[in-house]
């Protein structure tokens, strides 16, 4: 290991990630996607990296957050849902925009429901007692709590509950169990969470890295877009392509022709290229970013 000249050793971020399960593989790509390459990571407890100054921990998720306050871990990956159920003291840093879902309630599809009203005196299996606590008191409807660990899917009909509060992403899971999705509880991603005010050199290792899943993010909302242009359409299409500042143009070797060289957000990019069409544009060509840095 890298020693500092004084003896001490160098500070070290240490990552809680989900060992196996819906939100490992992402994970693992965020870090790669950062550029921080990961020594034999395969399903170990721990594992370092030669390039970038992190350890990283293979956890089960709902241990990431006591792992993260009682600062055995720096910094996590978990669900949003995961992080509130727990209610730590830490800090929601960043959403990553992964692993989205949502934890919500759902009653048997045969059972009649106009509303939250509808739920009072009920029994409902969660494993998420203390977010669905929080709703329903919230929403001051008073029900029968009944926790699970596992398949609350199936209780409505093995009878050990009236209604259940899980977490959703297709709904297909609820559709095969018979089951309807009537309230959102919480929409939730993957979070980055830090522990509380951490030592100087972690928290600057901790700004590098958001620097990095910044640049990531912002490439995937953004294209890059080349394309040949009349010179007469130049002011045209410079209006509707603001670029990172301005676009670049270039003259062809053809007279009265350039080159459009610019960045397109995701969202508006198919008015966009309708737009250019209109504006005479040829030869359009769209390519991903891999990074993108102010
Ligand atoms: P562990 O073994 O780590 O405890 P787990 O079985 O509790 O794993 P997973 O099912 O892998 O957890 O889900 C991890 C997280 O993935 C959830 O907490 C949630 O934030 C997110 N997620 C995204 N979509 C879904 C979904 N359809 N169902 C469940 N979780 C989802
Ligand atoms: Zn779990």
């Amino acid at each position: 290991m890298t020693q500092q000249t004084t003896g001490e050793p160098a500070a070290i971020l240490r990552i809680a990630i989900q060992k196996s399960g819906r939100l490992y593989e992402d994970s693992i790509r965020l870090l790669r996607e950062c550029g921080i390459e990961l020594n034999n990571g395969n399903k170990q407890l721990k594992t370092t990296s030669d390039n970038f100054p992190v350890e990283v921990y293979f956890l089960r998720d709902d241990d990431i957050p006591q792992y993260v306050f009682d600062r055995v871990a720096d910094i996590g990956i978990v669900g949003e849902n995961v992080l509130l159920e727990k209610n730590k003291e830490i800090d929601l840093v960043y959403r990553l925009g992964f692993g989205r879902c949502r934890l919500s309630l759902a009653v048997p599809k045969a059972m009649p429901y106009s509303g939250l009203s509808d739920l009072a005196g009920l029994k409902i299996a969660t494993t998420y007692t203390h977010l669905l606590q929080q709703y329903l008191d919230k929403n001051s409807i008073v029900a029968e709590i009944h926790e699970i660990s596992g398949s609350v899917e199936i209780a409505p009909g093995i009878g050990l509950a009236d209604a259940i509060c899980d977490l959703v992403s297709s709904g297909s899971t609820l559709f095969t169990n018979g089951l309807r999705e009537v309230e959102v509880v919480l929409p939730s991603e993957a979070v980055l969470a830090a522990a509380q005010n951490l030592a100087a050199p972690k928290q600057a290792i901790l700004d590098k890295l958001l620097l990095r899943i910044n640049a990531v993010h912002r490439a995937k909302r953004v294209k890059y877009i080349l394309l040949n242009a009349p010179n007469d359409q130049l002011e045209n299409i410079a209006g509707i392509l603001p670029g990172a500042k301005s676009p670049t143009i270039v003259p062809l070797a053809e007279p009265g022709w350039s080159s459009v060289q610019s960045v397109v957000n995701e969202n508006d990019f198919w008015e966009v290229i309708e737009k250019l069409k209109a504006f005479k544009a040829e030869g359009i060509l769209v390519v991903p970013i891999e990074k993108m840095i102010d």
